[in-house]
């Protein structure tokens, strides 16, 4: 391999601004602030099973990030530092000079200074970890929802997953509708603004990474409670309402809607929304925060005591899991 110590100079080495030793040395040094605690995370994509062996290097490289930088936000945590491990088939700089300006591009967006890594011949691999700081006591944790809470999303589900479902040729999509949809597969946005306005709101969080009703139940198990929710709430894109509709045409039966599609708004993966619960009394703020950082923030049910989780379908009806296929979910 082109010297190893060549391409770490080149690709990745970067000015730090919060950092007391980056990259060069055995390990990097870093300082905590006063009356913090520090959140860490780590995520890794392998080739040909969280994307393809083909895909744009400059994305892959905002998304390697952006997926990290989103589980901090989900902890209400404000990411600062990150390392990077990367295994390569070969040395190709084209690729890893874009690679590197897409995951610079999100290190810069979120004020993240990359202080060390791995880079080594291998199948192509990428793991990051990241660290972040947060008020002593003030992580926003996935085992705090309370019976009552009302159960919020930001942004938009499924749209991820109704791009690759497009690449796949499972459905067609418009060119603008996939366009749109591409984006938030390829670039999520992590909510971090929103993370932190939350640390004095949610009673628990969790970014939706493998879909919502298996995200939401990560809290639910962790709390020890239940939810309800009310299908026609979830948000979702008008690309997935005319898609959602489509089905409905097609089976020519009233109410009846497509359940591939109806599985990409509640299954989807990829969607690197936030998921959060909140005590009812906060509802009015939590719509002023939905203002102020000009994110829908959208409530789609309640924690309640019995276990499980419930959704009632477009006409009231209680969904019936197992027939829809998400028995998984049950
Ligand atoms: P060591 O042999 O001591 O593990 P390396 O030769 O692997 O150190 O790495 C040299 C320096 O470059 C270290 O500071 C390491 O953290 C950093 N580094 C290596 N690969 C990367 C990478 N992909 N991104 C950022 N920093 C890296
Ligand atoms: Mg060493």
């Amino acid at each position: 391999m082109a010297s190893e110590f060549y391409l770490i100079a080149q690709y990745f080495t970067r000015p730090t601004h919060h950092t007391q030793l980056g990259v060069g040395d055995d390990a990097a040094l870093i300082s905590i602030s006063q009356g913090m605690e520090i959140a860490i995370s780590a995520d890794m994509l392998v080739a040909g099973t969280h994307f393809f062996h083909d895909a744009d290097a400059y994305k892959l490289g905002w998304k390697s990030l952006a997926v990290n930088v989103s589980d901090m936000a989900a902890m209400g945590a404000n990411p600062k530092w990150a390392t990077l491990a990367i295994a390569l088939p070969e040395v190709n700089t084209a690729w890893l000079a874009e690679f590197s300006r897409g995951f610079f591009a999100c290190a810069d967006a979120f004020n993240i200074d990359l202080i060390g890594g791995d880079t080594t011949r291998g199948p192509l691999t990428i793991s990051v970890q990241i660290m972040g700081e947060v008020p002593i006591g003030q992580a926003i944790k996935r085992s705090n929802a309370n019976v009552g809470d009302e159960i919020w999303v930001s942004g938009h589900c499924g749209d991820a997953a109704l791009a690759l479902a497009h690449m796949q040729g499972k459905l067609t999509l418009p060119a603008d509708a996939f366009a749109s949809c591409a984006e938030a597969l390829h670039t999520p946005q992590p909510r971090v603004a929103l993370g932190l306005a939350l640390r004095q709101i949610a009673s628990s969080a969790i970014d939706i990474s493998d879909g919502l009703l298996a995200d939401l139940g990560h809290i639910l198990e962790r709390s020890n409670v239940g939810a309800s929710l009310i299908l026609s709430h979830v948000p979702h894109s008008a690309y997935l309402a005319d898609k959602l509709a489509d089905g409905h045409r097609d089976e020519g039966v009233t109410n009846t809607h497509d359940n591939n599609i109806l599985s990409m708004l509640l299954a989807g993966g990829d969607d690197y929304e936030l998921c959060f619960t909140a005590p009812i009394e906060k509802h009015t703020e939590i719509n002023n925060l939905s203002e102020k950082l000009a994110l829908p923030l959208i409530c789609i049910g309640r924690i309640t005591a019995n276990a499980g989780l419930i959704v009632h379908g477009f006409n009231d009806e209680i969904l019936d899991f197992k027939e829809t296929g998400f028995d998984h979910f049950s």
